[in-house]
């Protein structure tokens, strides 16, 4: 018999099973709107101009070669991408407290993130919101800890932030608990606690002592303004907690498979800096090594030029824009339709997803009868929806409800 014989056929990965079953599909008016991929009015992938323009610089660079990075990435790279997340005029980073290694994109960063915290901290014990993305519990799980939890985030009822339960929850956490906060555009439900809230969110982690771990997969492209997406991660330093960030270049810069991510730390003393780096150091290096160069370098030379950097602004308004435009079209077209229910949480929400409040059965619904792809939470990305096919998803929409 097999030696792999006894190994178990485990569960299908929900968001690539649906991508998988809409290439599948051979309906026309067929529309994924399952995976957080940004895609153009034309329904297409967009490689963002100043990136291609990078690429090409890159690839005609002589002095560029393949050799190894360094085991924490490349240097230019995580010092602009600590800088974007923490704020040029970041008090932590003038005062040496700040740093950055270079990670396998956003889940590179939490994945590295949970061992340093379980391995070196000791850390056993993990809240993360519910709903959250999938993938929280199995990375934080993979890596150790036992102790997994969620706090209460989205009310169903009212299709909003249910931010008391999130600070009941929160205040039952032991000291020490490591909270897994999203930095912006929360995934799935688009639901971001407004700054008065955070700051009450700030007062009972501190009062409680508790661990932020921000994710930032959307710096940027939520709003446009990556300051604006920010502000709850700078918020958190100004407050002088340590935490740790997550980041992802994934959907800021379109580079997805190039995974490009950073970890950033900041401290309370740079006296720990050191240690800290070489133990992420080592962590790494029994992982993977070191990290992949090319959407470093494109981040990187993009970040550290003022002209391209103002190109890259430019891009991330378009992509935040044309979101939010299909935000309203969706929200005004089934208002338009007479579809029951209120329909504002839509244009209220913000990022690249919408927790549109519709059951499992009307899921189902959308993707038999009317080749509509969308996780049976009933989160869509807005993305998917274009000019194009708006009309058609909002009338299958009101056909699921009605
Ligand atoms: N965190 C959240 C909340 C996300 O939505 C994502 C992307 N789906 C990630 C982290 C990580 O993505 P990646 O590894 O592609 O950067």
């Amino acid at each position: 018999m097999s030696i792999y014989a006894k190994v178990e056929k485990g569960p299908a990965i929900e968001v690539f099973a649906l991508t998988q079953a809409f290439k599948d599909d051979s309906n026309q008016n067929k529309v994924n709107l399952s995976v957080g991929a940004y895609r153009t009015d034309a329904g297409v992938p967009w490689v963002l101009p100043v990136v291609r323009k990078t690429e090409i610089a890159i690839a005609s660079d002589e002095s560029v070669n393949h050799e190894y990075l360094p085991v924490t990435g490349l240097d230019p790279f995580t010092s602009a991408a600590t800088e974007l997340v923490l704020g040029a005029d970041s008090i932590a980073i003038k005062e040496n407290r700040a740093f950055g290694v270079q990670t396998i994109s956003g889940t590179g960063a939490l994945r590295v993130a949970a061992e340093f915290l379980h391995t070196q901290l000791n850390r056993n014990e993990v809240f993360y919101s519910n709903p959250t993305w999938e993938n929280h519990h199995k990375i934080f799980s993979d890596t150790g800890f036992t102790s997994l939890h969620s706090y209460r985030y989205w009310d169903q009822s009212k299709r909003q932030l249910d931010f008391n339960g999130m600070l009941a929850d929160l205040d039952q956490a032991p000291p020490g608990a490591v909270i897994i906060l999203h930095a912006c555009a929360h995934n799935p439900t688009g639901i971001d606690p407004t700054q008065e809230q955070w700051k009450q969110i700030a007062d009972l982690m501190e009062h409680k002592k508790l661990f932020p771990l921000f994710d930032s997969a959307y710096q940027g492209f939520a709003s446009g303004d990556p300051d604006r997406d920010a502000w709850a991660v700078r918020y958190f330093v100004s407050r002088g907690f340590e935490l740790l960030t997550c980041q992802s270049f994934a959907k800021n810069f379109g580079l997805y498979c190039e995974r490009a991510g950073n970890l950033t730390v900041v401290q309370q003393h740079a006296s720990t800096k050191a240690a800290v780096h070489s133990q992420l150091t080592l962590i790494i290096r029994g992982m993977y090594s070191n990290p992949p160069a090319y959407g470093a370098r494109i981040v990187s030379a993009v970040l550290n030029n003022p002209a391209l950097r103002q190109e890259w602004m430019d891009c991330i308004k378009q992509m935040s824009s044309r979101i939010r435009e299909m935000r309203s079209l969706l929200r005004d077209k089934l208002v338009a339709l007479g579809t029951p229910g209120n329909w504002d949480h839509i244009v209220n929400q913000i990022g690249m997803f919408s927790y549109t409040g519709l059951n499992e059965n009307q899921v189902r619904y959308l993707i038999k009868e009317h080749h509509i792809y969308l996780l049976k939470t009933g989160r869509i990305n807005m993305c998917g929806l274009n000019t194009g096919n708006i009309e058609y998803v909002a009338k299958a929409i009101h056909a699921a409800v009605t």
